[in-house]
């Protein structure tokens, strides 16, 4: 652990908590009460850890700071779901998204300040990336949503699919998970929590190896290597067969199951072949689809196919006998939805969240939408305005 008068103790384990505690002088139980008030009570000033003798919360006041990401703005969409806009530490700006449901309440959290995959489809991956995020930041994003909302952790579903690519933060997402779902800590189940990735295939391979495996969601998104190449780059590395084979070989409990993300996209994925080749693809798999009709943003140059075609392909799964279901956007009127996430805060006079906030916020795209520009020939229509 850090030797730092303003070292944030969010984030730390118990194992580093005992560190301390011993440096301290202090019984090993001092640890668990430290640990307890950081993740299960919540308390954010030393003042609060009333079962602390006050001379060491002095101690601990002088070197420790309880910090979660610090809350920009909150925008609420008319369907209720809360986006967050947080600043961390260094002036970068992530987001989380709360989505409320009649039976159980959804968090999306992010993992790092920007993507470095840039897939097309993809708002995030337009930002430019600027770093992993730590454990604590990430844990921190429930941590300031428990605070805000009051979030009952039994109804609560993290889903870490928010900004970044998890597998690319791989040690301090699992610090994160595993502090999540330590009973002494955050006391989150396994099972209410999925890690959604864009296929690096050995961040598969370490995640099969752990004792913590959360539910897991592919973004696969075509059928073809040729179309999933232009959609999501990492496929050139890491192509859908030897991303499905480290799926085959995903260890799973009984009962769970692989979740596929498509995203339709007219004229790109959404053909009737394009339905039968994911059937083969799948074959084997214990799995389900989740079908997303592209959220439209003018950032990305694609558009949704009409509500006809994405029925006409959900048709062709369920004849197939795989359990395919259309995920509804939420938040889109707030920028909320799946692939919008950008940082952006300020609304556009149309009450929009469009490019020039980014630009207010002191983001660039530079480089990312000649890239796509090359690969599809896309003309400057979709540009960002300046
Ligand atoms: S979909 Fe995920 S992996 Fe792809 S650019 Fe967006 S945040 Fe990154």
């Amino acid at each position: 652990m850090e030797n730092s008068e303003s070292y944030n103790l969010t984030g730390a384990t118990l194992a580093e908590i005992e560190a301390l505690a011993a440096e301290f002088g202090e019984p090993r139980y001092r640890a668990r009460q430290i640990y307890s008030g950081l993740y299960r009570r919540r308390l954010r000033d030393w003042d609060s850890f009333t079962d602390l003798a006050r001379p060491l919360r002095e101690k601990l006041r002088g070197r420790f700071t309880i910090s979660y990401p610090e809350t920009v703005r909150v925008f609420v969409s008319s369907d209720g779901t809360r986006r967050y806009l947080f600043q961390v530490e260094g002036g970068q700006r992530i987001e989380s998204v709360f989505i409320p449901e009649d039976r159980r309440d959804t968090l999306c959290i992010s993992t790092q300040a920007g993507c470095a995959v840039e897939c097309l489809f993809c708002v995030t991956g337009k930002l430019p990336m600027r770093r992993n995020l730590t454990a604590g930041e990430i844990v921190g994003q429930v941590l300031a949503l428990q605070e805000d909302r009051g979030a009952d952790s039994k109804r609560l579903n993290i889903v870490i699919m928010g900004m970044g690519e998890p597998l690319l933060n791989y040690d301090n997402v699992m610090k994160a998970l595993r502090l999540m779902t330590d009973p002494l800590g955050l006391s989150l189940s396994t099972r209410r929590i999925t890690l959604s990735t864009s296929g690096i295939v050995p961040g598969l391979q370490r995640l099969a190896q752990e004792d913590l495996v959360p539910n897991l969601a592919i973004s696969l998104n075509a059928t073809t290597d040729e179309v999933r190449d232009r959609l999501i780059p990492i496929n050139r590395k890491w192509n859908i067969a030897s991303l499905l084979d480290a799926c085959r070989r995903f260890p799973l409990e009984p009962r769970r199951r692989i979740t596929f993300e498509y995203v339709l996209i007219e004229g790109l994925n959404d053909a009737p072949e394009d339905a039968r080749r994911l059937v083969k693809l799948l074959k084997g798999l214990k799995k389900k689809v989740n079908l997303i009709p592209l959220n439209p943003d003018p950032w990305v140059p694609l558009k949704a196919p009409s509500e006809e075609r994405v029925l006409a392909f959900q048709k062709i799964l369920h004849e197939n006998h795989l359990t395919a279901y259309i995920r509804r956007p939420r938040g889109n009127d707030v920028s909320a939805a799946c692939g919008m996430l950008a940082g952006r805060e300020y609304p556009n006079e149309d009450g929009t969240h469009h490019p020039p906030a980014i630009a207010k916020a002191g983001l660039t795209t530079e480089g990312t939408m000649s890239t796509e520009k090359k690969m599809f020939g896309v003309e400057d229509n979709n540009s960002p305005a300046e």
